[in-house]
């Protein structure tokens, strides 16, 4: 290939040509439609160029009528369409001493760069050229194509144009995409466009659009954390205001359901503690369910949905049925009761290590590591615990937890209604049968617990069990 094909951007730069007749006012047409400045060099113009020439506001000047090396200034291409084989020839060569591209009409020879034939479809042009060595060919080819090609081209063209970033939108993947590009220049679109029926085409097109988008649903796990609304993440509040349905448990406080978006569908699917709602398959199938119809799901949960949250079997069921998912963490309830209730979770003088236990179940009671749990130097923190607090007792002080062991009940943490109690490890029995603990509430046993006499800062002061009974 000699010559290196380009379409270049002629806005607004200037392109010399000299030479006024008939050849070069075909030329100057072509550079004004590409938006090119022409700076004009000749003896005599067409009627049309003078014309062009004489308007002021218009994109022609004429320099002069005899060509200098100093009209090569400023220009980024020069066309000479001149009888005078010798005025050409200088051109050429002062264009070449300049570096820069000249075309002499019918002379490649002479050349720097070539103008192909062309079949103008905008914004679809397509360029034919035999390097030079036939015109008359390079015309056979134009023509053949334009028949080939015709007008519509040109208007399908600008009309995929127009769509062009709302099919990106909704054909994210390139192979749809292409598909959906296909069937639409191939098909019905393209037909109407044929017809002269720009505005039925352009309603096909989006009709066709709607039918391929895949609407693909998806479902968001995410951590609605203990209650407290100003504990979302900002990831967990787009998803709530991004989201068609919210399927929630029923621990996720009415403030954060608040937040989500005004039109969005709740579903409460989840357990108060003890009584169920909704089995845990049937908010898998009502999962995925709602994202196969091309809902953008939110399973929102109290806390973190990895932490006692069953978020990993959700997980598998979305994964098992290809349903796409993401995960937004939340703070979880140790986290968020401890930080309200003012006790430290680790302590570099009482508390190494944090555990996070549930004590829901029997089974689940009897399989932990009560030994492991007893030892010292390390925070508990158990979930579900509530029903459990004799039996955690016991099991602690048999495997050598000290009697006197610090402990602290959070019942609604992080909420108005929070409550601390504080005792000992103890004092549990005591505390399940007199205390009237409700649910939602964490035990935490370590010496950090104590802390929350002095550091305690949200809501009512914490009481003090030991003392009260003491009292009674
Ligand atoms: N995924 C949740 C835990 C679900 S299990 C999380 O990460 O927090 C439910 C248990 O969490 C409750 O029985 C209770 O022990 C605890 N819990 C959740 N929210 C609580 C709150 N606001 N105050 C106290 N305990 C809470």
């Amino acid at each position: 290939m000699r010559y290196f094909p380009l379409f270049a951007d002629l806005t607004d730069r200037s392109v010399l040509v000299v030479g006024g007749g008939d050849v070069a006012e075909r030329k100057v047409r072509l550079l004004l439609t590409s938006g090119a400045r022409v700076a004009l060099v000749a003896r005599t113009l067409t009627p049309w160029l003078t014309a062009q020439a004489a308007d002021a506001a218009g994109r022609i000047v004429q320099l002069a009528a005899e060509y200098t090396d100093a009209h090569l200034a400023g220009v980024v291409l020069a066309i000479v369409a001149t009888d005078d084989r010798e005025l050409n020839a200088r051109v050429a060569a002062d264009a070449r001493a300049r570096n820069l591209l000249a075309n002499v009409v019918d002379d490649a020879g002479l050349s720097g760069f070539i103008v192909p034939a062309i079949v103008d479809r905008s914004p679809v042009v397509i360029a034919v050229s035999t390097g030079g060595a036939a015109p008359v060919l390079a015309r056979l080819v134009r023509e053949r194509l334009e028949s080939l090609i015709d007008e519509s081209f040109g208007t399908l063209a600008g009309l995929l144009a127009r769509w062009r970033e709302r099919i990106r939108a909704a054909l994210p993947d390139l192979a749809s995409r292409r598909r959906f590009y296909e069937s639409a220049i191939r098909g019905r679109v393209a037909a109407r466009v044929r017809a002269g029926r720009a505005a039925e085409a352009e309603r096909e097109l989006e009709s066709e659009l709607a039918a391929a988008s895949p609407r693909a649903g998806s479902v968001v796990l995410v951590g609605a954390g203990p209650g407290d609304p100003g504990l979302l993440t900002l990831n967990a509040l787009r998803a709530l205001q991004d989201a068609d349905v919210i399927l929630h448990d029923r621990l996720v406080a009415d403030e954060v359901l608040a937040l989500a978006r005004r039109d969005a569908t709740r579903i409460a699917v989840g357990k108060e503690a003890g009584g169920h709602s909704m089995a845990q398959v049937r908010i898998h199938e009502l999962m995925i369910e709602q994202a196969r119809s091309g809902r953008r799901v939110v399973r929102l949960k109290g806390g973190d949905p990895f932490i006692f949250g069953r978020g990993g079997e959700e997980l598998e069921a979305l994964r098992a049925a290809g349903i796409a998912y993401e995960v937004v963490p939340g703070i979880t309830a140790a986290l968020a009761c401890a930080s309200y209730a003012g006790i430290p979770l680790t302590h570099r003088e009482h508390a190494q290590s944090l555990r996070l236990v549930t004590a829901h179940c029997g089974e689940s009671v009897d399989t932990l590591d009560w030994q492991a749990l007893a030892q010292g130097r390390q925070t508990l923190a158990f979930y579900m615990g509530v029903g459990r607090l004799a039996t955690i007792r016991d099991r602690l002080i048999e495997r050598g937890r000290a009697a006197a062991t610090p402990v602290a009940i959070i019942e609604n943490g992080s909420r108005p209604d929070q409550r601390v109690t504080l005792a000992t490890l103890d004092d549990l029995p005591d505390l399940a049968v007199r205390g009237g603990i409700r649910s939602p509430a964490l035990l935490i046993v370590g010496e950090v617990a104590a802390l929350a006499g002095e550091m305690a800062w949200f809501g009512a002061p914490p009481r003090v069990w030991t003392r009260m009974r003491r009292a009674a």
